[in-house]
């Protein structure tokens, strides 16, 4: 087998936490490759004063005259400087994500490729920034208005895709001139320290990005509730972001949150139902189902489901589990061996509720994956709308089939969950596209597509998945607030 040359980096690495341009130093916090069960990073377990000291950092470089006199042409050049870099450093970023997470290396190469794409997406919104004026209200009062950045910005991120999430928010950041502490998941931080010394040498000011690692309950909740954090940008389950939003009010931080998703793939009777089982087998097992917008749900249409079921099952039967150097694997490893107990749970509730197991279950059964935490794609017929399976996320490598009478019976199925992150629609039909499309209840609805999306385009959920956007315009104004200002060069008439 070709082994990739990124897979000899020594391990385990050791990280402190990256405050105002140096390594700060903290006990322990192992991280074990759930693929192996070896050893490979040792992070900073960190505190609520570590927290208070990169917060410190990133205000005070924030306020410094020489953040504050860079200009957004400016702030753009250096972003090209992080696109390049990153780019440079892009196969290394990736087999950090790969061994953490447990994901092949060639998709989290992928990542690292749209990590870019985003660096350079913010670039060019920097480039093109402009304000409004307000220029007919009356004689001699003239409003100019235009983004601010709000000031320091925490950003949390999970263990899925640690260096592109992380890419998602960072540059959009720095491009409206915030400055930024990153709480990286306790299992994938290695990228986001790396990151951070690609910002410093890309010529960002020191203390301008921060990363503090450690848990979720300590570090997490230190920044949110930090008087000096303006603004927190959240990914992560509904669960959590409920906590982050509530610790939010108390102190009035404005928070945009990324939460869990549970996407149907809706396939009508009329659809190109080949290019259907290709959609929804990647959208269901790409990152190992390990994703927000997994295509966990199949609902088809009963008249095509046994052609449409037989089709999905020839191509999970030819996918390949494997280990992350492996560059024939299609799905690694899960994220942690407790992780795969859930997945397991999840399938047995949904047989228990009248599911029927159709391929998979259960580990592979290849002797060089025992020391994993792996689970074979997986996929549960027959399931309905109250059954565990159907409601609930799985994030691993499960999808369920669920089948309809007509189109009104689907959008209600597919709605019938508390998220709103994304759906699919498969259809030849563009009239029905367009009416069903807007009937979804979702941030991003695809038509003959899954899992596709753009830096261009800004990406976010509704109901339980959460509020905000990423990416995109939008992706920029979360990080700034609007003002104006007011000019009256005439004695306003009473
Ligand atoms: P978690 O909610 O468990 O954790 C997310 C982040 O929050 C981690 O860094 C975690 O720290 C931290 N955290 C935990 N507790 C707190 C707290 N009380 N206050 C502040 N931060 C805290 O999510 P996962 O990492 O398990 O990621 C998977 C989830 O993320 C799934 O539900 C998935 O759908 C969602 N997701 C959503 C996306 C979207 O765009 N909508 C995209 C990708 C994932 P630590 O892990 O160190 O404890």
């Amino acid at each position: 087998m070709t082994r990739t040359i990124e897979s000899d980096l020594t391990t385990p690495r050791t990280f402190g936490h990256h405050v105002a341009g140096r390594s700060l130093t903290g006990p322990p916090l192992q991280r074990f490759a759930p693929a192996t069960g070896v050893l490979v990073a040792e992070y900073a377990d960190g505190s609520a004063d570590d927290v208070d000291a990169a917060v410190r950092a990133a205000y005070a470089t924030f306020g410094s005259t020489r953040w504050q006199r860079t200009s957004a042409m400016a702030r753009a050049e250096l972003l090209d400087n992080l696109a390049a870099l990153v780019a440079e450093h892009q196969k290394k970023l990736a087999w950090l994500d790969a061994q953490e997470v447990g994901k092949p290396y060639r998709f989290a190469l992928g990542d690292l490729q749209q990590g870019v794409a985003h660096v350079k997406q913010a670039a060019a919104i920097a480039r093109t920034l402009r304000g409004e004026s307000f220029t007919g209200i009356s004689p001699g009062y003239s409003v100019i208005a235009d983004r601010r950045p709000v000031g320091v910005a925490g950003l949390i991120l999970p263990w899925n895709f640690p260096a592109l999430i992380a890419l998602q928010k960072l540059p959009y950041a720095l491009a409206a001139g915030c400055a930024v502490v990153i709480k990286p998941s306790e299992f994938t931080s290695s990228s986001a320290l790396e990151l951070a010394r690609l910002v410093d040498a890309a010529g960002f000011p020191p203390g301008l990005v921060n990363v503090v690692t450690g848990t979720g309950p300590v570090v997490g909740s230190a920044l949110v509730e930090h008087p000096l954090v303006r603004y927190v940008s959240f990914t992560g389950s509904t669960a959590t972001g409920r906590s982050v939003l509530k610790a939010a009010a108390d102190s009035v931080t404005r928070v945009g949150v990324e939460l869990g998703g549970k996407t149907a793939n809706v396939v009508l009777a009329d659809a190109d139902l080949e290019a259907a089982a290709e959609g929804v087998v990647f959208g269901a097992f790409a990152n190992q189902g390990e994703s927000c917008v997994a295509s966990s749900r199949l609902l088809v249409d009963r008249r095509v489901a046994k052609e449409v079921v037989a089709a999905v099952i020839k191509r999970v039967g030819q996918l390949k589990v494997g280990l992350p150097d492996d560059p024939h694997s299609d799905l690694g490893a899960l994220i942690h061996p407790h992780h795969v107990e859930k997945v397991v749970r999840l399938v047995d509730a949904g047989i228990a509720a009248g599911g029927e197991l159709l391929h998979g279950g259960g580990a592979p059964g290849e002797e060089h994956l025992a020391a994993g935490a792996f689970y074979q794609p997986t996929v549960v017929g027959a399931v309905d709308a109250e059954s565990p399976l159907f409601q609930e996320e799985v994030f691993g490598p499960v999808l369920s089939v669920t089948t309809f009478d007509d189109a009104d019976e689907a959008i209600a199925l597919a709605n019938n969950t508390p998220y709103g992150l994304a759906h699919s629609l498969w259809t030849r039909d563009v009239e029905r596209a367009f009416s069903l499309s807007n009937r979804l209840e979702a941030g991003t609805v695809w038509v003959n597509t899954c899992s596709d999306g753009s830096p261009a385009i800004p990406f976010g959920g509704i109901k339980g998945s959460g509020f905000g956007r990423e990416a995109g315009p939008e992706g920029f104004n979360e990080f700034t607030e609007y003002r104006t200002v007011q000019f009256r060069t005439e004695r306003r008439q009473n």
